[in-house]
């Protein structure tokens, strides 16, 4: 019976690793901070006044943009990028590589206090959640397929979670 069972999970899995490498070994200790409470709460209906109904579905309910579509994937500039919900700083250019997955993807967060993690079960598979640390909305996911002379952490971000604020706009040399 068990062969089964991962027979018709595969084409799943497939699907949506679209290309990335796959999530061999995923330590618990992401998961750690997930009880965390997050300082910005906002009820659904708020959030739908401040989203677009993408930005909603993919920042509160988890979903995932279609790979190579996001604006951020290729984006090489020096600046930050911060939560599309809420603003906070989560990623910056300093460790943005490219993965060739289809989504912008970086070897660290931005800080300590950037993002948190989760376990997540969905879609038959078993991924760590990254959220943004002060709102909790769905950033993308982490894996440990990062380049190894780095973190070994790559994290895989949605464009439409993020929004870039290039270092030429906002003063920094
Ligand atoms: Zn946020």
């Amino acid at each position: 019976m068990k062969s089964i069972g991962v027979y018709l999970i595969l084409p799943v899995a497939a699907l949506l690793s679209a290309g990335c490498q796959s999530n061999k070994s995923i330590k618990q200790s992401h998961a750690m901070n997930e009880k965390s409470t997050p300082a910005v709460i906002k009820s659904n209906e708020e959030w739908k006044q401040i989203l677009t109904d993408e930005e909603y579905y993919v920042l509160r309910e988890a979903g995932t943009e279609r790979p190579f579509m996001g604006k951020y994937t290729d984006t090489d500039d020096k600046g930050n990028y911060y939560c599309k919900a809420c603003g906070h700083l989560i990623f910056t250019s300093d460790t943005k590589y490219h993965s060739g997955c289809g989504w912008p993807a970086f070897y660290d967060k931005a800080g300590k206090s950037a993002v948190i993690t989760k376990m997540d079960y969905s879609h038959g598979m078993t991924r760590v959640e990254v959220l943004c640390q002060q709102c909790h909305s769905h950033l993308g996911h982490v894996f440990e397929d990062g380049p190894a002379d780095k973190t070994g952490l790559r994290y895989c971000i949605n464009s439409i979670s993020m929004e870039f604020k290039p270092d030429s706009t906002t003063g920094k040399p």
